[in-house]
């Protein structure tokens, strides 16, 4: 048994519990006991401790989506002397070119292990992920799978299947999606999970969206998709002759119950409101549709339209305490009304995205609870002010970032203890990764 001593407990339950000398306990993978020290540390007092030193205990993040692959990006050289004047650009001379280069196994599993500890330094235990790399197919989520257990955190995988580069690859990209959903079935473990990528309507073509319709109706598993991020992909479905992209992706059963509709910028509240009655998640991804300079989804109307909607960074940071507070600000800003924003980011972060992994992993998630999954961080924060049930949220949007975080445990394991990564070593690791990119940026 491990027992989190001495910290300020921020529970995320349903009562907003905040234990001052609070103590956590796990067996195994899962949370035994939340109370005060004082108690725990009476009645188990064979369990190892970790002393808190009365900073913030709380559940592990969940990042709603994340683009594991985007890690070589970091700095890289475009080789172009125009840089993207917009969002179809940046697609055509960054992104599509990098995941078409992502051509050995080791490009793909440094990668991910470097965005996933980099995640793990910054308190994400929890990770949605929306893969490609044209450049090796088969087997590629294989690859990340591997970079996942031997990080040791929670994630959901999928390749996201499209038509940008060919049928041959596209019938690729979708075995690669039904071969992983289909061999992670016979697994059954609580920390891995299969959903079906898709990368955006306008990447693929009719006769494509009718096979995936007919592969989803007999996976019955949830999509993980890009939707109307940018205004080509809106144009894109009128000119096919659709009224909209939601309509035209609803006629081939894309929209299963639990996908993720990702972005969401330029759709009608008609399109929110049958995303909603598909019961599908709005995938908010406040940083990169800023750097895109996309625009953003209009989550108040969303939210009326009864669209349930989760915080991602789509690979623009690890850090989900950024995400939640630029998801705060832009709201606010978007909407001209300070009133804006707070508590839709909250929401989104504590309620939804733990919503979101619980039903994904079979297993409470988000929250310090008996029963629930020992997916728990400590970070350095006690705050100029006092910290309360009624206003621990305030403190954790003005006062928490990533880079605080000092312990970081999931599934009942030590991933990262005062700020030393435990899973590996990382200074060996950050150097193989560095000579990897080297590489790569040769072959880009
Ligand atoms: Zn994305």
């Amino acid at each position: 048994m491990l027992l989190i001593h001495n910290g300020l407990v921020i529970t995320c339950n349903e009562e907003d519990d905040v234990i001052e000398a609070g103590a956590v306990l796990m067996a195994g993978d899962e949370i035994k006991e939340v109370g005060s020290s004082e108690d725990l540390l009476e009645r188990y007092p064979e369990a190892e401790r970790i002393d808190a030193e009365k900073n913030i205990v709380m559940p592990g993040l969940i990042n709603a989506h994340m683009h594991l692959y985007s890690t070589f990006a970091r700095g890289m050289d475009l080789k172009t002397d125009q840089p993207p004047k917009n969002f179809l650009e940046i697609l055509e001379k960054l992104w599509w070119r990098l995941d078409n280069t992502l051509s050995e196994p080791e490009d793909i599993y440094y990668s991910a292990l470097a965005a996933i500890l980099e995640g793990i330094k910054r308190g994400t235990t929890t990770i949605f992920d929306h893969h490609a790399s044209f450049g090796l197919i088969e087997g590629s989520l294989d690859i990340i799978k591997q970079a996942v257990e031997e990080a040791g955190i929670r994630a959901s995988l999928c390749f996201e299947a499209s038509d940008r580069q060919g049928k041959d690859l596209t019938q690729e990209s979708l075995e690669e999606n039904v071969r992983f959903i289909e061999e992670l079935e016979a697994e059954e473990n609580n920390y891995l999970s299969g959903l079906f990528g898709l990368h955006a309507s306008f990447t693929l073509e009719d006769d494509t969206l009718a096979h995936i319709g007919d592969i989803l109706s007999d996976l019955e598993v949830p999509c993980h998709l890009h939707v109307a991020e940018g205004r080509a992909d809106v144009r894109d479905s009128k000119k096919r002759g659709y009224k909209n992209i939601v309509e035209r992706l609803d006629k081939y059963g894309i929209w299963q119950p639990g996908t993720l509709a990702v972005h969401g910028v330029h759709l009608t509240e008609e399109e929110y409101e049958l995303l909603a009655a598909r019961d599908c998640h709005l995938v908010h991804n406040p940083q990169s549709n800023m750097s895109n300079a996309v625009g953003a989804a209009d989550l108040p109307k969303a939210r009326d339209k009864g669209l349930g909607i989760v915080l991602g960074t789509d690979g623009y940071t690890t850090d989900m305490f950024a995400s939640l507070q630029v998801a705060s600000i832009l709201s606010a800003h978007q909407a001209g009304d300070p009133r804006v924003g707070g508590e839709i980011a909250q929401k989104m972060l504590f309620s939804a995205n733990p919503e979101l992994a619980s039903k994904t992993f079979a297993k409470k998630l988000g929250s310090l609870e008996e029963g629930a999954g020992a997916d728990v961080i400590i970070v350095d924060y006690q705050g100029p002010t006092p910290i309360t049930e009624d206003n621990y949220y305030g403190h954790i949007l003005m006062g928490l970032t990533g880079d605080k975080v000092i312990t970081t445990i999931a599934q009942g394991e030590v991933l990262l203890k005062n700020r030393e990564v435990k899973v590996l070593d990382d200074e060996k690791f950050t150097a193989k990764c560095k000579q990897q990119a080297r590489k790569f940026w040769r072959k880009f």
